[in-house]
């Protein structure tokens, strides 16, 4: 069995999407790439995200505001991204299955934060914000303590938007993703960031999910780095070749 639906909603208004999410056994549902692919799961609600009004790149003076329903393909595409942060722009282009970006939202990705996301690694290192909201409040979350804490936002809360400053690309950065394809996820991604009195690094297709390195950040030190990677094997590479790549990309910014 694949997914077993009792009632499918799809409201238009944020509004009524967050009644509904309040209720017991509801579940969200965005571009569907990761939960279309689930198995011997019941779900009474599921309350389709993809009717809000949620899919923009917004600017003011000092930020630029994402929505949840954005899909990758949208970000590509938007003359904002691609005329202002060029940065994000070539990073998503890595993004592998081309076909996924027009369906994966931007609030699906950050949710699930799987250990492959090239999403992830690349807001973490802009230091986002994770704008989520339920019936009752509203939370601005950095990206890390969003996912450090996400078990207590699984149910009622709706991630409504993803906020970077614009002044968070700093004066140096890159996003490398070492896969076996275009279209293959990550056997390795890492991030930067570096401004005139600091650096933020990012690295994923680590077990769990992509993480920030501070403590490296602050010691620039390279076996710093790959201790707090804390890589793993699996069955596509070894921990000892991740953590050899690691190394040799992060000596170029942090020796
Ligand atoms: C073949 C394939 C290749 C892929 N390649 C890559 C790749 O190279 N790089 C990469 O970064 N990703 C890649 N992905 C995408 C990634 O694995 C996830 O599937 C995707 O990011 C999920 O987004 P979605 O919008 O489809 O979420 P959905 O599948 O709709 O939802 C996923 C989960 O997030 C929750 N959720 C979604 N949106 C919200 C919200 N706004 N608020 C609260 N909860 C929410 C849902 O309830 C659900 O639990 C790939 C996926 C596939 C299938």
């Amino acid at each position: 069995m694949g997914i077993y639906i009792e009632k499918f909603y799809s409201p238009q208004k944020i509004r009524d999407a967050l009644d509904l999410i309040s209720e017991n056994d509801s579940k969200i549902l965005a571009g569907s790439t990761s939960l279309g692919k689930a198995k011997n799961m019941k779900i009474k609600k599921m309350v389709n995200i993809m009717k809000l009004p949620l899919s923009y790149v917004k600017e003011d003076e000092k930020n630029i505001y994402i929505g949840a329903t954005t899909t990758i393909q949208d970000l590509l595409e938007n003359p904002i991204i691609q005329n202002k942060f060029p940065f994000i722009h070539s990073a998503l282009l890595k993004f592998g299955a081309w076909g996924i970006r027009t369906m994966a939202t931007v609030g699906g990705s950050v949710f699930t934060s799987f250990s492959w996301s090239d999403v992830t690694p690349l807001f973490m290192v802009l230091d986002a914000k994770v704008f989520i909201i339920s019936k009752n409040e509203e939370r601005l979350l950095p990206i890390d303590n969003f996912l450090d804490d996400k078990g207590e936002y699984i149910n009622g809360y709706l991630l409504k938007e993803i906020i970077i400053e614009k002044d968070g690309c700093g004066v140096e950065r890159e996003f490398k993703k070492i896969a076996l394809s275009s279209f293959d996820i990550a056997l390795l991604n890492f991030a930067y960031v570096k401004g005139n009195d600091f650096i933020r690094i990012s690295v994923g297709a680590r077990p769990g999910r992509p993480i920030r390195l501070k403590q490296a950040e602050k010691d620039r030190s390279l076996d710093t780095a790959i201790r707090e990677a804390k890589l793993g094997d699996d069955f596509r590479v070894t921990k000892t070749w991740r953590e050899k790549v690691l190394r040799s990309l992060l000596s170029e910014v942090i020796a």
